[in-house]
């Protein structure tokens, strides 16, 4: 359990740095100097990417703090629907879920 505190504090850290890099790199994008029309286009399509790679950056981000949230409660090996042990082999393969693979189901979401 320390362990997937561990790896979840890591993840964070991780995230948090990926979704400031991408936010640099758009800053970049939206100061478009002097390029001509095509560029401009393949630098548009670029922040779409990036836009969407940024969320869900941002999506998993607030799974693992609040996986934290509940680690710190006492009740990270708990499903938060159902009150049910999470299975552990579901912790090690997604150390952010917070939903047994019941739940996780139900809920229909290919999250945690
Ligand atoms: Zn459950």
């Amino acid at each position: 359990m320390e362990d997937r505190q561990k790896v979840l504090e890591a993840l964070r850290e991780e995230l948090i740095e990926r979704v400031d890099r991408y936010k640099v790199h758009k800053l970049r994008l939206e100061n478009p100097l002097d390029r001509d029309m095509e560029e401009q286009a393949i630098e548009l399509e670029n922040e779409e990417v990036i836009d969407a790679l940024e969320e869900e950056a941002e999506e998993e981000l607030r799974q693992v703090v609040h996986a934290l949230e509940r680690i710190e409660e006492g009740a990270g090996e708990q499903c938060e629907r159902c009150g049910e042990g999470i299975d552990p082999r579901r912790l090690e393969a997604i150390p952010y879920a917070t939903l047994c693979i019941d739940c996780a189901e139900l809920e229909g979401r290919a999250q945690a």
